[in-house]
């Protein structure tokens, strides 16, 4: 197979933004266009942080200056693709138009996931996945206004906390008593739940049934094992995890399951469809297909693994999945597996900053979760990617440095 001479990325957030940037920085002189909607990629975190807050401005969330892409001749289309047509190898725009390629790139993220109970479509109940919803929920964020929101992973924990710093009156609604516990780990979970109510968040165990408006507010009816609370509240923010856009590789034909599945190097099923960021999932060598990694780091790894892919390169070795997440003035960091059967054990425990680490049934490093403890956590990242054995002793001895540990 000849090599593209002209990409289209349908999606210009991280991921696609990534394929362009790796597909310059590794020399490709070919057309490259992202088609979005929203016109130039724009960073997603800070959307429930800074500019929720209202601390950093809409510039800041550029993923790269406006110059950039002009002194890259990398085409913005400020459109949606409503179609492949794989037959002609050409992508349909809304606008009417179409676009003929030699190979196209889904990066079309997911879509905040709705809640499925009467009610959840009136306007005072919104979602954050686009810088116009945080712009909507900051306009709506007051000081004393009562916002309840449904979720308690880590958009939403994010939420509470930067709407608690603007003086919002928060209450916290989830189905698991002590949520996140795969991202980071039982003990991790728990102190870091406990911090929505040291910080006067209220918190519920329990599942929204209705929502009502009431007058100007809105009634939050919440069903728990105790029976029934109905929460008044001015506005409601639904934060339960994403949907996957897969459409228009579902349209196409491309193989999937909740995700589009892709090689290493981000290939469909189809071999001009490549993919990347948060919709996909990777079938790895040995045949598994690894689940949705939803987070941002993930995205420029996939992105990256597209550019090679297109260019014939093979993609770079994957490192182990890391996230990070704020609440409360901390800064939480989760790299590999909290999940792998095997035990926990923990350093700095009994603290508000305690660091988990996973450690599977041979004894090996496979995750590691911790609250303001970066330096740690990158010498667990490199002990993890060696499939190092570490003493227990020496994973809970906070005098141990683990830089310095290899077995
Ligand atoms: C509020 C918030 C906070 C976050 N905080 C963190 C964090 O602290 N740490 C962390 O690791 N991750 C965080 N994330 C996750 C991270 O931002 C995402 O994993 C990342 O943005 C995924 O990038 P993506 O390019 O796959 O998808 P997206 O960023 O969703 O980009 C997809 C793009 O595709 C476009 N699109 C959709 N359909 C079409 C179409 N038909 N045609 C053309 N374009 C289309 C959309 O307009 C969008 O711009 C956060 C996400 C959010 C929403």
């Amino acid at each position: 197979m000849s090599p593209a001479r002209t990409v289209t990325v349908a999606g210009g957030g991280l991921a696609g933004l990534t394929v362009a940037r790796e597909l310059r920085s590794r020399g490709f002189d070919g057309t490259v266009r992202i088609v979005d909607p929203e016109g130039l990629p724009y960073d997603r975190p800070p959307l429930s942080k800074a500019y929720l807050a209202g601390t950093t401005d809409r510039a800041a969330l550029h993923l790269a200056p406006p110059d950039w892409f002009t002194d890259n001749d990398i085409r913005i289309v400020e459109d949606s693709v409503t179609k492949l047509d794989t037959g002609r190898g050409s992508v349909l725009l809304a606008s009417g138009s179409e676009l003929i390629s030699d190979a196209v790139v889904l990066a079309t993220g997911g879509q905040a996931r709705r809640l499925p109970v009467p009610g959840s479509d009136h306007p005072g109940v919104l979602k954050l996945r686009t810088r116009a919803d945080a712009d909507q929920l900051r306009d709506k964020l007051f000081p004393g206004c009562r916002l309840v929101v449904v979720g308690a992973g880590l958009i939403a924990a994010e939420v509470a906390s930067t709407a608690t710093g603007l003086g919002a009156h928060v209450t916290l609604i989830d189905p698991m008593p002590v949520p996140l516990v795969p991202a980071v780990g039982e003990e991790l979970a728990r102190v870091l739940h406990e911090m929505h109510s040291a910080h006067g968040v209220e918190v519920l165990t329990g599942k929204p049934t209705r929502i009502a408006a009431e007058g100007k507010s809105l009634l939050v009816e919440v069903e728990h094992s105790h029976g029934a609370d109905r929460l008044a509240a001015d506005l409601v923010l639904v934060a339960i995890g994403i949907e996957p856009d897969t459409s228009l590789a579902d349209a196409a034909g491309l193989r999937g399951d909740a995700g589009i599945e892709v090689t290493a190097t981000g290939l469909t099923s189809n071999p001009g469809i490549w993919a990347a960021g948060d919709g996909i999932r990777i079938r790895t060598a040995d045949g598994r297909l690894l689940p949705r990694s939803e987070h941002w780091e993930a995205a420029i790894l996939s992105g990256t693994a597209v550019a090679c892919g297109l260019l014939g390169e093979q993609a770079p070795q994957r490192p182990p999945a890391w996230f990070w997440s704020d609440r409360y003035g901390v800064h939480v960091e989760a790299v590999g597996s909290m999940t792998t059967p095997g035990s926990t054990v923990l350093r700095n425990a009994g603290t508000d900053r305690p660091i988990a680490f996973r450690v599977d049934t041979d004894g090996v490093l496979v995750g590691c979760a911790a609250i303001d403890g970066g330096k740690v956590l990158r010498a667990a990242k490199r002990l993890i990617m060696r499939r190092a054995r570490v003493g227990l002793d020496d994973l809970v001895d906070p005098a141990v440095d683990l830089r310095k540990v290899d077995r």
